[in-house]
C-alpha cells in the first residue's frame, strides 16, 4: 500500500487512496492532525504527536517542535542525553504514521509519497528521502506542497491553467503559482515568510491581552503562564472564526482577568501581522512575470486560512474569492495520495521542480551600533532569497574597533533578523591592518551557483588583499553508511505501543496542568492523577476507558474555566 503524507512544520497528516478518492488516516487520537512534535519520556522511550506537543513546555529540554525548518543542515538537537537531526525526527513522525495506517487498515506500508515545499533546496530534498528511509518507507516521490493542493482541488484535470496556491500555516507563509501546460505541472515562482503563521496571530493576540491587562497580571514571561496565553489566544481566534465575539480569559490562583474581544477587535490587532501577507505574493507574481488577472485560480492551503479574516483578505488582495470547498489543512496529504494512486497506475503527474531559483536569503553577522550602544548578532543578507541562480552580490563591512587585527566573518543562511534564528554555514576568518575603528572595509561578494556552492570572497581595497571560501550549502546530507548507521540506532529505540498513547496524552496533560495550577486546583489535578494512575496500575482495558472519558471531561472543564 502507497500512503501520502503531508509532513508539515506544525501539523503532519496521512491518506491512502480508498475506492476512487483519497481517504485521511485518524491517528490513535482519532485526530487526522498528528502534530510534528517529537521528545523522550523520563525512562527515555520516544513520544509523537499530540503528547509531546503537551510536554513542550513542561519538559523543555527533552522536547521539540519545528525541526522541518532545519531539513537538509546539519542542525542536531539534544533531547536529554541523545542528540537527533532533523532527518531523524522526521522519521519518528513519519513512523507514527506508517503505524497509524497499519494500525486501520492491518496491512503493511511500505511506500509513500512525501509532500515538500516548493522552495526546498536539494539537500532539504534529500533529508526528506532519508527520513522516510529511516522510518521503514520507500520513498520514490517527493511532491510539492502546492502541486499535491492542485490535485487534491481537481486542477490538473484543466489542459492548461495558471493558479495561485496560498498557504498560512502554524509558522510558515508559502505562496507559489504553478502553471499546468503540456502535462506538466510547473512551479513558476515561490515566495513567503518562513516566520508568519497562526503562531504569531496567537502571540499577537496575547500582546493585547496583556497589554489590556495593564500590569495586572502575574508575569506574563513565565513560559508555563506565557504557554497558557496562547493557547487560550488560539482558542479565541479559532472561536472568532464562528462567532462575532469571543472572551479571552485566564484564571491563576483564584483570581481571574477576561477580556471580550470582537471580529472586528481581531482585525485591528492582526492587521500589522496580516499586511505582511501582502509582500511575498507581490513577489511571487513579480517573479512569475503573471499578473493577478491571468490567475484562473486561487487556492487555500493551511489551517490559518480557515479564519474568515484572512479569506476575506485574499478576497479583497485578488478581487475574487478563493476556491475553499475543502479543508484547507488536509488538501496536501490527499493531493500525495492521488498522487500515490497515479503513481500505482504508472501515471504520476509530472513536475518541474524548482531548482533555479536561491530558496534562502544567505548573509553575515554583524553588530549594528546605536549611539554608545552596540547590538551583536544582527543579520545582514548579502543574497536575498528568490533571486534567480546564479548570482553574485556584494555589501561592505567595517572594522568595529580600534587597533582590530581581525574580522571573524560568519556567514549564515536564512530570513531572521538575529543570526542565532537562522543556520550557520561557515566561518572565514581574515586578517586586518590595525587602523582606527571603522576605518578599514571590507568587500564581502557572495556567488551562489545551481549545484548550491556558496563562494565567500571577501576584499580589502585598503591592502589589496582577498580571501575566499567555498560552502557546500548541503554539509547536512548523509552517506549511505550513515543513513545505515543511524536507522540502527532508531531501531534501538523503543517507542511507546500505540494503544497506550491516549494515556501517555493524558498523563501528560494532568502532569502539565499541575504545573500550571496552584492552590486548590493543583490539589484537585494532583487527585486526577492519582487515581488515573491506579486505575492505569489496574489494567483492565474497560475500566481504564470508562476512566479516561471521565477525567478528560472534567480537565475540559478545568481548562474551560481559565
Ligand atoms: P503546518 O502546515 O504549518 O504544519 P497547519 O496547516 O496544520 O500547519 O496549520 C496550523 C495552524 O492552523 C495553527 O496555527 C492553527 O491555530 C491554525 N488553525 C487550525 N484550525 C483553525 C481554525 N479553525 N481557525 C483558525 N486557525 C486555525
Ligand atoms: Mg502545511
Amino acid at each position: 500500500m502507497i500512503v501520502g503524507i503531508d509532513l508539515g512544520t506544525t501539523n503532519s497528516l496521512v491518506a491512502v487512496w480508498r475506492d476512487g478518492a483519497p481517504q485521511l488516516v485518524a491517528n490513535a487520537l482519532g485526530s487526522f492532525l498528528t502534530p510534528s512534535v517529537v521528545g523522550l519520556d523520563d525512562d527515555g522511550q520516544v513520544l509523537v504527536g499530540q503528547v509531546a506537543r503537551e510536554r513542550l513546555q513542561t519538559h523543555p529540554q527533552l522536547t521539540t517542535a519545528l525541526f522541518k525548518r532545519y531539513m537538509g543542515s546539519a542542525h542536531e538537537v539534544r533531547l536529554g542525553k541523545r542528540s537527533f537531526r532533523p532527518e531523524e525526527l522526521s522519521a519518528l513522525v513519519l513512523k507514527s504514521l506508517k503505524a497509524d495506517v497499519e494500525r486501520a487498515f492491518g496491512e503493511p506500508v511500505s511506500e509513500a509519497v512525501i509532500s515538500v515545499p516548493a522552495y526546498f533546496s536539494d539537500a532539504q530534498r534529500k533529508a526528506t528521502r532519508v527520513a522516510g528511509e529511516l522510518a521503514g518507507l520507500k520513498v520514490d516521490k517527493l511532491i510539492n506542497e502546492p502541486t499535491a493542493a492542485a490535485l487534491a482541488y481537481g486542477v490538473h484535470q484543466k489542459e492548461q491553467t495558471t493558479f495561485l496556491v496560498f498557504d498560512l500555516g502554524g509558522g510558515t507563509f508559502d505562496v507559489s503559482i504553478l502553471e499546468r501546460f503540456d502535462g506538466v505541472m510547473e512551479v513558476r515562482a515561490s515566495s513567503g515568510d518562513n516566520f508568519l503563521g497562526g503562531e504569531d496571530l496567537d502571540d499577537a493576540l496575547v500582546k493585547s491581552f496583556v497589554e489590556r491587562q495593564a500590569g495586572n497580571l502575574p508575569d506574563a514571561s513565565q513560559p508555563l503562564l506565557r504557554q497558557r496565553l496562547r493557547r487560550e489566544a488560539q482558542r479565541v481566534r479559532h472561536a472568532l472564526g464562528q462567532q462575532d465575539s469571543a472572551t479571552f480569559s485566564l484564571r491563576d490562583n483564584g483570581r481571574e482577568w477576561c477580556e471580550a474581544y470582537t471580529q472586528e477587535q481581531l482585525r485591528q490587532i492582526l492587521e500589522p501581522l496580516l499586511e505582511r501577507l501582502r509582500g511575498p505574493i507581490e513577489r511571487a507574481l513579480r517573479d512569475a512575470r503573471i499578473r493577478v488577472a491571468d490567475l484562473d485560480e486561487i487556492l487555500l492551503v493551511g489551517g490559518t486560512t480557515r479564519m474568515p479574516l484572512v479569506r476575506k483578505l485574499v478576497a479583497g488582495l485578488f478581487g475574487r474569492f478563493p476556491s475553499m470547498h475543502l479543508n484547507p489543512d488536509e488538501v496536501i496529504a490527499q493531493g500525495a495520495a492521488i498522487q500515490a494512486a497515479l503513481k500505482a497506475r504508472d501515471a504520476a503527474l509530472e513536475e518541474v521542480v524548482l531548482t533555479d531559483v536561491c530558496p534562502y536569503s544567505m548573509g553575515i553577522e554583524t553588530t549594528q551600533q546605536h549611539g554608545e550602544h552596540f547590538e551583536g548578532g544582527r543579520y545582514l543578507p548579502i543574497i536575498e532569497r528568490n533571486c534567480v541562480v546564479p548570482v553574485s552580490r556584494v555589501e561592505q563591512v567595517q572594522t568595529l574597533h580600534d587597533n582590530q587585527r581581525e574580522v571573524l566573518l560568519k556567514i549564515f543562511q536564512g530570513e531572521s533578523r538575529l543570526v542565532k534564528d537562522n543556520i550557520f554555514l561557515g566561518e572565514l576568518s581574515v586578517p586586518v591592518p590595525p587602523r582606527k575603528a571603522g576605518e578599514v572595509v571590507l568587500d564581502v561578494r557572495f556567488t551562489y551557483d545551481n549545484n548550491g556552492l556558496l563562494e565567500a570572497d571577501v576584499k580589502i581595497p585598503m591592502t589589496g588583499e582577498s580571501h575566499r571560501l567555498v560552502i557546500e550549502n548541503n554539509p547536512g546530507v548523509l552517506s549511505r553508511e550513515e543513513v545505515a548507521a543511524k536507522l540502527k540506532a532508531l531501531e534501538g529505540l523503543k517507542v511507546h505501543p500505540r494503544e497506550q498513547q491516549v494515556n501517555t496524552v493524558l498523563l501528560a496533560r494532568l502532569d502539565r496542568l499541575y504545573q500550571e495550577c496552584l492552590g486548590e486546583m493543583r490539589e484537585y489535578v494532583d487527585r486526577l492523577a492519582g487515581e488515573f494512575q491506579r486505575v492505569l496500575e489496574g489494567q483492565d482495558e474497560r475500566q481504564i476507558r470508562e476512566h479516561r472519558s471521565a477525567v478528560i471531561q472534567r480537565l475540559d472543564e478545568l481548562e474551560r474555566g481559565f
